[in-house]
């Protein structure tokens, strides 16, 4: 059974994964919370990565059928030089393009990147909230009230392209994750066709950086632990999916070997179309570098769960959260091959 095509974007098979490229170093929202990865972490870099070598990569990749999918992504792609060519290329490739924006600088030239071959949108609305969603973003005081409206304008815009639309939500405790937020939430993909996506908020090590200018709650101090900050943030998914999965009409779960998350899409009486995930631990005890790990107790997340994560300096990087595990892609006109053994990936040059 297939809703959308939706399988794809995610695990396409057995041993293929989604290529995840991030563009760029830059944002131009300073988000209250990272969407789940370190790659939101507010430190920025230049780093622009050339159309030659991502598109090199990606053939490497398909070459050895770890991969069909190019997902674009953050920190914030539209704020690449070179988005447009690069869509551009890869399209001859690729089975299907995505790209994840927050939707705010420049609405022409993600109207371009469809044209181009983008086939699937993503943007994260954190709240429908105009001021929630102004306080979210970090952006300077006099550009957070029209904040949501400048989304609001693409969203109504976007409907008029074939383009599918997923808008993510990662739920904060007392911030968005009331009865009312997440109805009205539903209701709003719904009503523009989109898939709603909801998510934990995943445990970061670097949650204290993130807040450090900003208070979601009365309750949290900045001297508290990271653990501390993080279960004072994060609300359980749980009772909300036993609620959807309840009241679907059809349901498909979709996992693959690599990954330790499987995606469960559910498919409600009233059209709405809701996207969740699940963390599968006892993958990740399988896996040698997890075992030694110091963010075992805490991550729900596992190494490649994403995808095939490519940073602007042409790293993968197995885990969101361990900087020091990483595939060394660079100069990659002198690899010969790549290839996945049962642990390991093997760079060939
Ligand atoms: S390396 Fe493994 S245990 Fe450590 S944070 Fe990543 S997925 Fe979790």
């Amino acid at each position: 059974m297939r809703l959308n095509n939706l399988e794809l974007t995610h695990f396409s098979s057995e041993t293929k994964l989604p290529m995840r490229f991030y563009l760029t170093n830059h944002c131009n929202y300073r988000c209250r919370t990272p969407l789940s990865t370190e790659f939101c972490d507010h430190q920025y870099t230049d780093a622009y990565p050339s159309i030659n070598d991502l598109t090199l990569i990606f053939k490497l990749f398909q070459k050895t059928n770890l991969t069909e999918i190019a997902k674009i992504s953050g920190r914030e792609p539209t704020l690449y030089p070179d988005l447009i060519p690069l869509v551009k290329e890869l399209n001859k490739t690729a089975n299907k393009i995505t790209l994840s924006t927050n939707g705010y600088l420049n609405h022409e030239v993600i109207f371009k990147a469809i044209k181009s071959g983008v086939s699937l949108i993503t943007l994260p609305i954190p709240s429908l909230d105009p001021k929630k969603y102004g306080f979210f973003t970090g952006l300077p005081e006099k550009l957070k009230e029209s904040a949501l409206k400048n989304i609001l304008e693409l969203i109504n815009q976007l409907t008029e392209y074939n383009v599918e639309l997923h808008f993510i939500r990662i739920l904060i405790k007392d911030f968005n994750d009331s009865s009312k937020d997440m109805k009205d939430f539903i209701s709003f993909s719904k009503k523009n066709k989109a898939i709603t996506k909801i998510f934990d908020l995943n445990y970061h090590h670097r949650l204290n950086i993130l807040i450090s200018d900003n208070i979601f709650s009365e309750n949290l101090v900045l001297q508290d632990s990271i653990e501390n900050i993080w279960q004072k943030l994060y609300v359980s998914t749980t009772n909300w999916k036993k609620k959807f999965l309840s009241e679907a009409v059809k349901k498909i779960e979709f996992s693959n070997k690599i990954s330790c998350r499987k995606v469960i899409l559910m498919s409600m009486k009233n059209g709405a179309k809701i996207l969740m995930d699940e963390f599968l631990p006892e993958k990740k005890k399988e896996i040698t570098f997890c075992n030694n790990c110091m963010h075992f107790d805490y991550c729900r997340e596992g190494p490649f769960s994403n995808g095939w994560e490519l940073r602007p300096d042409l790293l993968i990087q197995a885990c969101p959260l361990r900087e020091d595990i990483t595939i060394n892609l660079k100069q990659p006109e002198n690899i010969r091959n790549i290839k996945k053994t049962n642990g390991d990936i093997i760079v060939e040059r």
